[in-house]
């Protein structure tokens, strides 16, 4: 079969691999449908993932159809439809049984090893789910394979910014950065905040924002936009999605007295300095939050059945799976906001 491999930075190679085989009776084998690539492949891309293992296929974001299930998976049938959740868990450690499976002992992010635990990810013809029973979870019949794709991370991811930033009625929220998973938390705080400014250095991505009726500005217009907005306080919730250094540092100087920083851009430094007499000063509350697919697949995908959430219409280059060493440069220079890979 065919998957794609890092290899090391900026090295990313089509390879011919072996098809995956049900391993453990908790296994199911997935004929991937679509996968896509996320901002946090770009790091192990350029070598910035601490003990990132070179061979290791990406994608932690894929739709496909059940090809065939171990003895000791329940819920699930080959010809099944599924979408994967980002982070696999065993379900039975305490963090597991009160409900934090992205904390799980044993969890694995797909597509990430050296972080976890080796665990191949889903830009390849075929790819095995340990613990299928909680890793997929079967697409209600007329949610597209585009739109369930996003459940896999990105819009849990959002809607981990909105809830646990703490987004409230009538609330003005800065996102500072308008990749995916930016755009995801524009288009779920727009349900509850009054004002949303989106704040990108790139055209592009402010008018994706924009077209989300978010207040879309380039970063050195952010503080002047968010005063404007708030009678000069600061932004109720920031929330940080772009996973960068700058955007840290501007989520703590446009927050409000009080306000809350939420962070769900991914971040892999060690030596932040963070400024404790502005945070104490402004009693600021900073928060880090991943998505958890697992507790919210059920909720997002009845919201895009519903018609209330239509993801898909931010997928900016459908390519295919051998097209993905262009596709990773074009992400990468941000001419794709979204890329989704369809083996
Ligand atoms: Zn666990």
């Amino acid at each position: 079969m065919r998957v794609v491999r890092i290899q090391g930075p900026e090295r990313l190679e089509l390879d011919d691999a072996p098809e995956p085989t049900v391993a453990t009776p908790t296994d199911a084998v997935v004929e991937v449908t679509r996968t896509a690539i996320c901002g946090a492949d770009l790091f192990p891309y350029h070598g910035l993932t601490p003990g990132f293992e070179a061979g290791t296929i990406p994608g932690h974001e894929w739709v496909g159809v059940v090809r065939e299930v171990g003895d000791g998976v329940r819920g699930l049938r080959p010809g099944q439809r599924v979408v994967n959740a980002s982070m696999i868990s065993d379900g039975t450690c305490a963090h597991c049984r009160a409900a934090r499976p992205m904390q799980c002992e044993s969890r694995a992010l797909f597509g990430y090893s050296g972080v976890y635990e080796r665990l191949d990810g889903g830009q390849a013809d075929l790819v095995r789910a340990p613990n299928a029973d909680r890793s997929l979870w079967p697409i209600p019949d007329g949610v597209a394979d585009d739109d369930a794709v996003f459940v896999a991370d990105m819009l849990p991811t959002g809607l981990s910014a909105v809830r646990r930033g703490g987004v409230a009625v009538g609330d003005v929220v800065a996102v500072l950065g308008c990749g995916t998973v930016g755009l995801m938390a524009i288009l779920l705080a727009r349900r509850v905040a009054r004002r949303v400014i989106a704040v990108d250095g790139i055209a592009a991505r402010r008018e994706l924002a924009a077209g989300l009726g978010a207040d879309a500005v380039d970063p050195d217009s952010a503080p002047a936009a968010v005063a404007d907005a708030t009678g000069g306080l600061g932004a109720d919730v920031v929330i940080e999605s772009a996973g960068a250094k700058p955007a840290l540092d501007a989520a703590f100087a446009l927050a409000r007295g009080r306000g809350t920083v939420c962070v769900v851009g991914a971040h892999f430094e060690p030596d932040y300095p963070l400024d404790a007499g502005r945070m104490f000063e402004a009693e600021l509350t900073l928060r880090f939050a991943m998505g958890d697919p697992i507790n919210d697949r059920e909720l997002l995908l009845a919201m895009i059945a519903a018609g209330e959430l239509r993801p898909a219409e931010l997928i900016s280059h459908r390519m295919s799976l051998d097209e993905a060493p262009r596709a990773y440069e074009l992400f990468d220079r941000r001419e794709a906001t979204k890329v989704v890979l369809a083996p």
